[in-house]
C-alpha cells in the first residue's frame, strides 16, 4: 500500500516538473521610435500624417516577434506597449495568442507585467539613447527633459534600464530589433543579444530603410533564436543600492525633483536618487516623469 502511494506521488511530482518544464513566458516591450519606417514625429506623433500606418506596422512587428517566440516554444506571450500614452498596438490587429499591456501611467514605466515568472524579454522599436549617433530620434525615457540617465554610475539607454528591471526578477533579454546603433548600444551594455537593424540610421531625422516584408521574417527568425538561448544569456543584475543619477536638460527640473527627501542635487541640472533596487528606482522615475505629463 505504502509503496503505491510512493508511486502515486512520484507521478504528481513527475507531472508538475514536467508541467513546468513545458511552461515558456516570454515578455514584449514594445517602443515606436525604433520600428522601421519611422524616421519623425510624422510617424511618431498620435497628430502626424502617417500615423495610423506606423501603429499598424509596431503591431505587425510585434506579431512577427510573438509568431517567434511561439516557434522557440513560447506558452504565453505578454506585450507591453511603451511608446508615449501607451495605446499604439491595434488590438484587433494583434497576435490572438499574446496579451497587451496598455499601462499609463504604471509603476514600471515600460515593463509593467513583468515578474519571475518569465523566462525571456524581448524589444520591438527600441532606440539608442540621448548624445548616440548616428541614430533615429535617439532620446532617453523623457526625450522633453532628460538629458541623460545613469545606474551605478553607467549612462544607459532604455533598454538596459528596462532590461535592469528584468533582471531584478531574473530574467534575461534576448533580442532587440531598432536601428543599428540601438542594437549595437544593448550590446555593448546588456551582453551578446540578438539584434535586427530594422533601418540603417545615417542620422537623427535620416535612415535607410528596408520594406517591412523584408524586416518582419528576420525579427520572426531573430527572436526565435533569442529564445532559444535564453539559458545562455543571463540576466542584467545591477548592484544594491542602485544609484540612480538623472541629468535633465532645464535646471528648473533638476530644481523641482530635488525637493523631494532623499534626493540629492550635485550638479544644478542632475539628480541623485539612491534606491533598495530597480524597482524601486523605476518607480522613482515613473512618479516624476508621469507627475509632468499628466
Ligand atoms: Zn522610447
Amino acid at each position: 500500500m505504502r509503496g503505491v502511494w510512493v508511486c502515486v506521488i512520484a507521478l504528481l511530482v513527475a507531472g508538475v516538473v514536467n508541467a513546468q518544464e513545458q511552461k515558456l513566458k516570454v515578455y514584449i516591450s514594445a517602443d515606436l521610435e525604433g520600428i522601421g519606417g519611422v524616421i519623425t514625429d510624422v510617424q511618431a506623433d498620435p497628430k502626424g500624417r502617417e500615423y495610423e500606418k506606423f501603429r499598424r506596422l509596431m503591431t505587425e512587428e510585434v506579431n512577427a516577434a510573438i509568431a517567434g517566440a511561439y516557434d522557440a516554444g513560447a506558452t504565453e506571450v505578454l506585450v507591453n506597449d511603451g511608446h508615449g500614452d501607451s495605446q499604439n498596438i491595434d488590438l484587433e490587429l494583434l497576435d490572438k495568442r499574446a496579451r497587451l499591456v496598455r499601462a499609463y501611467p504604471g509603476p514600471l514605466l515600460m515593463m509593467d507585467g513583468i515578474d519571475p515568472s518569465f523566462d525571456a524579454v524581448v524589444f520591438i522599436g527600441y532606440h539608442a539613447s540621448e548624445g548616440q549617433a548616428p541614430a533615429v530620434m535617439a532620446h532617453t525615457m523623457w526625450s522633453q527633459r532628460v538629458f541623460e540617465m545613469k545606474l551605478n554610475g553607467i549612462a544607459v539607454p532604455e533598454a538596459t534600464f528596462n532590461a535592469a528591471i528584468a533582471g531584478e526578477y531574473g530574467v534575461p533579454v534576448v533580442f532587440l530589433a531598432g536601428d543599428q546603433t540601438a542594437g549595437e548600444e544593448a550590446r555593448r551594455l546588456v551582453g551578446p543579444i540578438e539584434t535586427v537593424p530594422v533601418k540603417q540610421a545615417i542620422g537623427f531625422y535620416a535612415a535607410v530603410m528596408i520594406h517591412p516584408e523584408e524586416v518582419q521574417p528576420l525579427i520572426r527568425a531573430g527572436v526565435k533564436r533569442g529564445v532559444e538561448r535564453r539559458r545562455e544569456l543571463k540576466p542584467y543584475k545591477v548592484e544594491h543600492p542602485v544609484k540612480l543619477e538623472i541629468t535633465f536638460k532645464y535646471t528648473v527640473t533638476a530644481e523641482i525633483v530635488s525637493y523631494l527627501p532623499g534626493v540629492k542635487r550635485p550638479h544644478g541640472n542632475t539628480v541623485v536618487f539612491t534606491a533598495k533596487d530597480m524597482i524601486e528606482t523605476v518607480r522613482f522615475c515613473s512618479a516624476i516623469f508621469y507627475l509632468n505629463a499628466l
